[in-house]
């Protein structure tokens, strides 16, 4: 997309002034908690699970049976003590599955299991940075929960297909963990023992896959990047399976491991192959692929939709927009990772903006535009704050036209505003910044990056488009005035109907007026509810556009309304007798006067003085008992308070007797 800039016109630009301030010394969690207060008159803590350790490593040991449907767990967790003195610990685990036991230091420990927690007292302290690795054996049915955390599904009538889909709140109805975004371990092994006939796939590279002498076997895959509890997944069924490279230098490539019921594959193929396109347009717009060393992959699950579990995307559809969508959150989701439930728009919405950037990479501007477009209409039908209040509901969390649309729609507003070139650098910086990547990000953290790579204070377009509600809706309307035959003056008005928070949306503004020359694009800074904006032109106003190229959501009213501009135009007849009419247009209501004045400036009569609206008069003039000659008609309008001229000008005509 470009901007087109024809700079041959006087902008008069007004300049916000908005408080600023930064939070950059204070941990991301307390950054939280600020915008809490700030924005919502309230802390609210959103779970962070035991703050007092940090979790640093997963093993889940796996043997899952279809038949019954039944799972047996041996998870291993390492946290490190963030205190002095930690003496007990709890992990997060559903009711529903039972503890077998619980090993410490090689032999079996005491602990409590109620209300989905895991508690564990120890009888040494542990300091800071202690490592405290425990295993837990747990045996049951998952009972699943949200979008399906676990589900002992089929496809093809009878093949199972097993499945989880964690996200948000879901990890605990099948292994034991600290129940939160915000603490990523630093590496994880899933080892997945199920019936020979079926394949289990997981997160990172596969090491081995051992055959059992009981008609089982074990897949044992390893990640060896950070990753979110959330992420961590398993999909189980008879698969086939069709990979290929995806090749990152001449010399270099990934596999792309594709995990596909028997019976789509074929139908399914055309598709998957997408994938190589997509991860070169990604490349280009955010950087490398994040996990280069492993894979990507599709593993096709029973769920209408699709789940970027880390390097191994749970698909139950592949349209182009499911897997970009999917493939996206490699980076945005995966990579970097909310820091909590209320932030999600720095996944969803940014996975939704990588479809529009796949459809403009792969299809041209008028499919961005397009998809922006559709977008945009879901947009305007979210309800409430982009950043999530209510996160005990997941439906809140994973609002379709808030987190997903919305959130998109800030990342096309946000590419408006500080053009192109600056916008794909603050994605790539962002992406790359060691603060964040592999590690967790709140808005606050973007909005650094931001306003670091684009050299703008932008605490306004956050304020409003984050933690605000709605979208301007604007009400325009404008005037032209003639000033000389070389030069028109424009003055366009946008009143903002009120709205609660923000009251009205400061944003920069493009318009483009149309003139008898052509046409030019300019961009107002529009930080007032009801704010004008005057234009020099050296070519005739003829129309105008708010936002011709989309960037804005909005509602706009009072478009393609013909303004009129001051003129005095010549008499007809003219020469005259007995009477001529004299004409005149009105670009705004104003106190008018036409006086006729005789050749050596002696004022002979008065046609017109009063009040009139805008628009076009004809007025007659009848000559009584004037000489034959030459005589002048003089219009002045002057503003509803008569103190300010805003236009006059003089015609010639020709009595003739
Ligand atoms: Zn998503």
């Amino acid at each position: 997309m470009k901007f087109l800039f024809k700079i041959f016109l006087i902008i008069f630009i007004c300049y916000a002034n908005i408080s600023f301030s930064q939070f950059t010394d204070k941990p991301v969690y307390e950054i939280e908690k600020d915008f809490h207060s700030r924005y919502f008159n309230k802390i609210k803590d959103s779970y962070q699970s035991d703050t007092s350790i940090n979790a640093v490593y997963y093993k889940l040991d796996l043997y899952i049976t279809e038949n019954p449907n039944f799972l047996t767990g041996a998870v291993t967790i390492n946290s490190v003590s963030k205190i002095n003195g930690l003496s007990s610990l709890f992990y997060d685990f559903s009711n529903n599955m039972t503890v077998d036991s619980i090993i410490y230091n090689g032999s079996s420990h005491s602990y409590i299991h109620s209300n989905d927690k895991i508690s564990i007292s120890f009888s040494e302290n542990f300091n800071l940075n202690d490592l405290i690795s425990i295993v837990i054996y747990y045996h049951g049915v998952p009972i699943p929960t949200g979008f399906g955390s676990f589900i002992f599904g089929y496809h093809n009538g009878n093949e199972p297909s097993i499945w989880t889909l964690s996200e948000p709140y879901g990890c605990i109805d099948w292994y034991p963990c600290k129940n939160t975004p915000g603490d990523k371990v630093d590496s994880s092994d899933v080892w997945l023992r199920c019936s020979e006939e079926l394949t289990a796939v997981s997160n990172g590279i596969l090491r081995e896959a051992v055959n059992n002498p009981d008609g089982t076997i074990t897949f044992k895959w390893h990640n060896s990047y950070p990753i979110a509890n959330y992420l961590i997944s398993l999909a189980i069924s008879n698969y086939v399976q069709y990979n290929f490279n995806f090749y990152y230098s001449a010399t270099e490539y990934m596999p792309v491991m594709n995990y596909i019921y028997p019976e789509d594959l074929n139908v399914l193929i055309p598709q998957l192959d997408k994938t190589n396109q997509m991860l070169s347009i990604f490349t280009n717009a955010y950087g490398p692929y994040p996990f280069l060393s492993e894979k990507y992959g599709h593993a096709q699950f029973g769920r209408n939709a699709g789940m970027e579990n880390q390097t191994i995307s749970s698909m139950g559809a592949f349209n182009d927009d499911i897997i970009a969508h999917e493939l996206a959150h490699q980076w945005f989701g995966d990579k970097i990772t909310c820091f909590n439930w209320e932030n999600i728009w720095l996944n969803e919405g940014f996975a939704t903006y990588g479809q529009a950037i796949y459809h403009e990479a792969a299809e041209g501007e008028a499919a961005y535009e397009n998809f922006i477009k559709s977008t945009m209409s879901n947009a305007k039908q979210a309800v409430g704050s982009i950043y999530v209040i209510d996160v005990a509901n997941i439906n809140e969390i994973f609002d379709g036209n808030r987190s997903y649309a919305k959130g998109c729609i800030v990342l096309h507003m946000l590419r408006g505003v500080v053009g192109d070139s600056v916008f794909f650098d603050i994605l790539r910086t962002y992406v790359a910044d060691t603060s964040f990547a592999y590690k967790n990000a709140v808005t606050q953290d973007f909005q650094n990056v931001v306003e670091k790579v684009s050299g703008l204070d932008l605490e306004y377009f956050f304020r409003e488009w984050i933690y605000g509600e709605n979208f301007p809706v604007y009400n325009v309307s404008w005037t032209t005035d003639e000033l000389s035959n070389v030069q028109y003056k424009a003055s366009i008005n946008i009143v903002q109907n009120s709205n609660l928070n923000p009251q009205f949306f400061t944003m920069p503004v493009q318009i483009k007026i149309f003139m008898q020359s052509g046409d030019t694009l300019v961009t107002v800074f529009n930080d007032q509810q009801d704010q004008t904006f005057d234009f020099i032109l050296n070519s005739k106003p003829l129309d105008f556009k708010i936002d011709p190229d989309n960037w804005i959501l909005k509602n706009i009213f009072g478009e393609n309304v013909t303004p009129i501009g001051f003129a005095l135009l010549q008499n007809y007849p003219n020469p005259f007798n007995p009477s001529t009419t004299i004409s005149f247009q009105l670009g705004r209501p104003s106190n008018v006067t036409i006086t006729i004045y005789d050749i050596l400036g002696n004022e002979v009569a008065q046609l017109l003085n009063g009040y009139l609206r805008e628009g076009t008069y004809n007025t007659d003039f009848i000559p009584n008992g004037l000489a034959s000659g030459t005589y002048f008609y003089y219009l002045s309008a002057m503003d509803y308070n008569n103190t300010n001229l805003l236009f006059e000008a003089t015609g010639k005509m020709i009595l003739v007797k």
